[in-house]
């Protein structure tokens, strides 16, 4: 069954700004397939600079790379600073938007570059329920999120996020996680 989910913010985002996150999440989700059928775990982000130029674009690559902390977001950001050659992305007043809310590795690594703004498609909650993927504990975050200056916008195109994160548990692909006691 479907759910309409709302859009949840700490900012006041105008419609304009809306409009393009949207556009940009749902291009993110109707593009997310073609990377999981060549492997990649079903998470995608994309950096864009104030003029709407795309810097960095990365899914997540757990299963293909063997490594915990290549999730999208990780490798987007990693991607960005190098691309500027700094660990401080901060004076380039960068967004990021992926396909899910960020689980709490990404929370973290997105606190420590500079990115300014963030938009999601998917919330943890529901891409737990879909696929079984452990998000974290992320208490307050968006407001934590405001507190240092970062503008969170969230619950965006969520339709086809779910569809495209029910078909990657239908096609049997891996949740990968560690396996606990
Ligand atoms: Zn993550």
């Amino acid at each position: 069954m479907q759910q309409k989910t709302d859009v949840i913010t700490n900012k006041r985002i105008n419609k304009n700004k809306l409009e393009q996150a949207r556009a940009i999440i749902a291009k993110l989700q109707i593009e997310l397939p073609k990377y999981i059928a060549r492997g990649h775990g079903p998470f995608l982000a994309a950096i864009y600079d104030p003029d709407g130029h795309l810097i960095a674009k990365k899914a997540n690559r757990v299963v293909l790379g063997k490594c915990s902390h290549h999730h999208a977001e990780m490798e987007a950001i990693s991607a960005a600073e190098k691309n500027f050659n700094t660990y401080d992305l901060s004076k380039y007043n960068l967004s990021l938007y992926v396909t899910s809310e960020p689980c709490i590795m990404c929370l973290g690594g997105i606190m420590w570059s500079g990115i300014r703004e963030v938009y999601f498609g998917v919330p943890s909650k529901t891409v737990e329920k879909i696929t079984g993927f452990d998000e974290g504990f992320k208490p307050d975050w968006i407001n934590e999120f405001k507190r240092r200056g970062i503008t969170v916008c969230g619950n965006l195109e969520t339709s086809v996020g779910e569809k495209v994160l029910r078909d990657y548990v239908k096609q049997k692909r891996t949740v990968y996680k560690p396996k606990r006691k």
